[in-house]
Formats: structure tokens, C-alpha cells, sequence
């Protein structure tokens, strides 16, 4: 494996795999590396001759009160995870090699970024699409793999690879969870012990919703936000930590379009999405209904 820290150099490589005739597939991440991660990377390995990891803490995605200084890193213990995943080439650019001083260029999808995680983060999807493409314009990947744990980034990534025509296919992977349910996350490492016992009912929460609409009972979205956030609440309250609800929607798959508290919930139709702050933490999680 290569590790890479420079355009130039991961340009070079990337032209001559595909002069070669060879298909490069790509996984951009934030480092600190777990299962999730690597399940993207076997998918990729096995849709093309190349596999290229970034890890890349790109700051134009945070927001100025949000955990960038002290986002988890683990260099030397990623990189030998790579190894072991078969990927060829690593590319850990600093922060220089990406954005110029003055950069004043960034990449916006408008409607499939408004609302969820884009009401409390109002740049942050500018920021992940202006480094997607940036890194996808270094790369020139045939296929790209992004995590469905991050459900309104991976729509809002495939809307902006469409609207401008970026030739590469954007591949989604399975959502990967710990053994107990949590959706696993580099921020998972920021939990007490209490937090994350209380973090369980996230998943719980999303699965009792699910299991309420795969039954058939009729249950309206409104019931299901409330069924979902008296669980949250419930879990946290048994362990001693108070979670505090950031939202809890029920959208329309793909598109993202809200459902009304009305409507009653029928199965392949929504997908309910939720953020919740365990202290300084927000976790993220989703499920289809
Ligand atoms: P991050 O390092 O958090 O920016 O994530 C990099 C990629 O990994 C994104 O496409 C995420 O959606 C994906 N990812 C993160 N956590 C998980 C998970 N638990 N299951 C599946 N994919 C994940």
C-alpha cells in the first residue's frame, strides 16, 4: 500500500491505473477507522481493480462551535487497517493541499441539504460536496462508496454527482452497527460509559417504529416521532444521562421529502431519521420503515 499526501502524486498514480485500463474505486472518509468503514472498502474492492482510501478531517464541514480540533485521529492505527483491507493507495493530504488560502469555491446542493442535520449544520453539506468533488476531480474514480449511516449525506452526495454530470457511480453500503445496536461512529469514542449505554436507544427506538409498521397496526408519523422519543428519553433516563432530541423526521426515501404527522406509515414508503446530543456528542442514526 501507498500512502499518498500529495494531488500530484495521487494524480499520477490515479492516470496510470487508468491508462492501464483499470477501474479505481474510492472511499472518502475521516479517519479513525471501524468496521463501518471497512465494510465500504470491501464493497469497493470488489467493483473495481484499485482501491483508494482518503482520509481527510476536511474543516469546511464544521461548523465554528463543532468538534474539528478535537475530531479523533489515529494515523498509524488506520493505516495499518487499510493495509489489511487490501487497499492500494492511502491519501492523507493536509489540509494545504486542498484548499488555497483564499478558496472561494464551494459546491452547494439546495433542497436535499435543507432540513435534518442541514437545520443545525447550515454549511455543512456545502462543505462535504465541495470536498467530495474536489477529491473526485484528484481521483477520477469509476465508483465511489459512501455509508448509509449518514442516510442524508449519501442523497445529498448522489444528487450532486447527477446534477453535474461527475463521471463516477455513487454506491451506498449497509448501515454497520455494534453488537448492542449502535450505529458505530468515530464520535462513539466521545461517550462516557453512561452515554453510550443510553446512546442504545437510538436503534431501539428506530426498531420498535419498524416493527410497528412491518405488523401493519396503523400508526401515523406523528405517533411513531413520539413513540421514538419517549424511547430515547426512557433509555436515558434508566442510565442516568439526559438525551437531548436534536429532530426526529420521517422522510420519504431518496428524496427526502417530509412527511406529514397525518399521513399512516406504510412500509418501503419513509424512512425515519433522527440526531441526538448526548452531552457535547450528537449521534446520528436512520432506518427504512
Ligand atoms: P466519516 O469518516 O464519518 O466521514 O465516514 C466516512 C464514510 O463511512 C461515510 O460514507 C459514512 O457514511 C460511512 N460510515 C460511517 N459510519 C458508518 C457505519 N456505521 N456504517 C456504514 N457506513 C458508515
Amino acid at each position: 500500500m501507498e500512502i499518498l499526501a500529495s494531488v500530484e502524486a495521487v494524480r499520477a498514480y490515479c492516470d496510470a491505473r487508468r491508462a492501464a485500463g483499470e477501474r479505481i474505486g474510492f472511499v472518502p472518509t475521516m479517519g479513525y477507522l471501524h468496521e463501518g468503514h471497512l465494510s465500504l472498502m470491501r464493497l469497493a474492492r470488489t467493483r473495481a481493480d484499485r482501491l483508494l482510501v482518503s482520509i481527510f478531517v476536511n474543516p469546511t464541514q464544521f461548523g465554528p462551535n463543532e468538534d474539528l480540533a478535537r475530531y479523533p485521529r489515529d494515523a498509524e492505527g488506520d493505516a495499518a487497517t487499510c493495509r489489511e483491507v487490501g487497499t492500494d493507495v492511502l491519501f492523507m493530504p493536509p489540509v494545504s493541499e486542498l484548499y488555497a488560502d483564499d478558496a472561494e469555491t464551494f459546491v452547494t446542493v439546495e433542497e436535499v441539504s435543507r432540513g435534518l442535520c442541514g437545520e443545525r449544520r447550515p454549511t455543512h453539506f456545502r462543505g462535504v460536496c465541495t470536498v467530495v468533488t474536489k477529491l473526485f476531480n484528484i481521483v477520477g474514480p469509476c465508483v465511489a462508496v459512501f455509508g448509509e449511516k449518514d442516510y442524508q449525506q449519501l442523497q445529498v452526495v448522489r444528487r450532486m454527482a447527477r446534477d453535474l454530470l461527475q463521471p463516477v457511480e455513487i454506491v451506498s453500503g449497509p448501515l454497520v452497527r455494534e453488537p448492542d445496536g449502535v450505529a458505530m461512529s468515530s464520535r462513539n469514542a466521545y461517550l462516557s460509559d453512561a452515554q453510550r449505554r443510553g446512546a442504545r436507544g437510538l436503534s431501539q427506538a428506530l426498531q420498535r417504529v419498524a416493527e410497528r409498521v412491518a405488523s401493519g397496526a396503523e400508526l401515523r408519523a406523528g405517533e411513531a416521532v413520539a413513540l421514538a422519543r419517549d424511547h430515547i428519553l426512557d433509555v436515558g433516563a434508566r442510565e442516568g444521562v439526559e438525551p437531548k432530541v436534536d429532530y426526529i423526521s420521517l422522510r420519504r426515501p431518496e428524496s427526502l421529502r417530509p412527511i406529514d404527522d397525518e399521513s399512516v406509515l406504510r412500509g418501503g414508503a419513509a424512512v425515519m431519521l433522527l440526531a441526538v446530543f448526548f452531552g457535547a456528542t450528537r449521534l446520528i442514526d436512520n432506518r427504512e420503515l
